[in-house]
């Protein structure tokens, strides 16, 4: 099976907002397990189709329990607070503690274009608040306190500049 490439911080695909799926045809399906392919390839437990410079909104999943794909998704309800270490295929090897809802419930839709909802709680729930954040061309940079975007930024300016990342201005004094 075919893998893409993962886009990263600074490929302008991430920022831009993604279409609706309206074609439920092989092509989406072939799209959606070549991306399932990715995800497992990298690893990872999340992709969604701009990461890998598709601009569809459609994502893939799996935690553990087998790859999902939904199309056109949207949290229609989300309850309570929840701190986890987040990454992002986007932006290799850096993870921050994020604070977002701990329960959220996804509407979308499967290949067939059915309707389905899907709860998710604690690793699933940020994992589906992480891809809709994406298609919507936002980036978990835009989730971290001004300190951790400061230290962030530093950090991925250094890398753009290949720099060492201990040399980047200010990260000593930033931890
Ligand atoms: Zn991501």
């Amino acid at each position: 099976m075919p893998t893409f490439d993962i886009r990263v911080y600074g490929d302008p695909v991430l920022r831009q907002k993604v279409a609706p799926v309206t074609a439920f045809d092989g092509g989406l399906a072939r799209l959606a397990e070549d991306m399932i392919a990715t995800m497992h390839a990298a690893p990872g437990v999340g992709l969604a189709a701009n990461q890998v410079g598709v601009q569809k909104s459609l994502f893939v999943f799996d935690i553990g329990d087998g790859p999902q794909v939904v199309a056109n998704p949207r949290i229609s309800e989300s309850r309570g607070e929840w701190t986890f270490e987040e990454g992002c295929l986007s932006v290799p090897g850096l993870y921050w503690p994020i604070v977002r809802p701990k329960e959220v419930l996804l509407s979308g839709q499967d290949l067939d274009g059915e309707d389905i909802e899907i709860e998710g709680d604690e690793l699933l729930g940020r994992v589906f608040q992480h891809e809709v954040d994406h298609l919507e061309g936002v980036l978990l940079i835009e989730r971290l306190d001004p300190d951790q975007r400061r230290e962030a930024k530093r950090i991925l300016r250094a890398r753009a500049l290949g720099l060492p990342e201990e040399d980047a201005p200010g990260r000593a004094a930033a931890r």
